[in-house]
């Protein structure tokens, strides 16, 4: 027993280091692909279920890197968080959004709301409302086409000072939207302070309306909460017919799911948009 307890120490330490080292190298990797621009953004429809138009779409990152190819963001936001990567490549992502949907604009296409993820880290420093400010003027885009997508948790750390946040950006003329929402702990009674344009159902909640025996009490009553604080409210995670005739019975205003699109490069996401009102 006690030659297997070292063979077990031996093995753990050894996988932890090289645990580490991935690390490391995954860092150092993500540092190299931060300077050389190697992201992409890919755009998922966010569609109005009274008129079946595309009326958004939310903004979301992917890392191609020149071996491994199309990296997904839940592998590496958050080792950038950790290193101090993220403020660059938030900075990235909040200009190349902004200039592609003043691109489709310049285009002739439907103007859409362009929604961008922050993390809790760009939230908590206090330059995301002057990065919101300079994308825009770069950009040229009318910042009512901007609505930020922050988390409870994100807010829910100093509800005071996120408050503060949340009205600087307000004022700047972007909108603000609660995602993940029913996942986190914000209480209600600061749900009505937050300066906020809407509530994005979480894709957890959404995926339970399918299965026969589910109980869709908690998406009926976040749309129901939604109406009565006059927020618009879209469900995340729509992979079927039968959910979004439900989040439809239920008056849910917005859909966004792998049943309308995937998330698409910008070459494929204009065509959708051109032909506006297919879904
Ligand atoms: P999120 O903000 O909750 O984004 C929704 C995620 O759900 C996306 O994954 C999207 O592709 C996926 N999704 C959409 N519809 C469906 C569906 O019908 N079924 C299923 N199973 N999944 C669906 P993705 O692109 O891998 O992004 C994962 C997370 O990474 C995002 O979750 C967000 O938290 C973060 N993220 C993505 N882009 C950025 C970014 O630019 N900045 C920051 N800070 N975080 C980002
Ligand atoms: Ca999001
Ligand atoms: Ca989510």
């Amino acid at each position: 027993a006690k030659a297997e307890g070292r063979d077990m120490y031996a093995f753990f330490s050894l996988s932890m280091t090289s645990r580490a080292r991935a690390v490391l190298q995954v860092r150092h990797e993500l540092r190299r692909a931060v300077e050389r621009g190697q992201f992409v953004l890919h755009y998922q429809p966010q569609v109005d279920l009274r008129s079946g138009r595309i009326v958004g779409a939310e903004a979301l990152v992917r890392w191609q890197h020149p071996e491994r190819g199309l990296i997904y963001p839940g592998s590496f936001i958050g080792i950038a968080e950790d290193c101090g990567l993220i403020e660059p490549l938030g900075a990235w992502v909040m200009h190349e959004a902004c200039r592609q949907n003043k691109a489709w604009q310049d285009a002739g296409l439907p103007p859409l709301i362009m929604a961008v993820n922050l993390s809790a880290r760009q939230f908590q420093r206090n330059q995301v409302e002057q990065l919101t400010g300079e994308a825009i003027a770069a950009s040229g885009l009318a910042p009512e086409w901007l609505e930020l997508e922050i988390t409870e948790g994100m807010v829910m750390q100093n509800v005071e000072l996120a408050i503060e946040v949340m009205q600087r950006l307000v004022a700047t003329g972007v909108r603000l939207s609660i995602d993940d929402f029913g996942t986190g702990y914000s209480s209600l009674s600061y749900l009505k302070r937050f300066p906020i344009d809407k509530l994005k159902i979480d894709q957890s909640f959404v995926r339970d309306l399918g299965q026969s025996g589910n109980n869709p009490a908690i998406v009926t009553a976040i749309i129901a909460l939604a109406k009565s604080m006059e927020l618009k409210v879209i469900a995340d995670g729509v992979e079927d017919q039968s959910q979004m005739a439900y989040l439809r019975r239920q008056g849910c205003d917005e859909i966004q799911g792998y049943y309308l699109s995937k998330p698409v490069g910008a070459e494929r996401f204009a065509p959708l948009l051109a032909a506006d009102g297919h879904y």
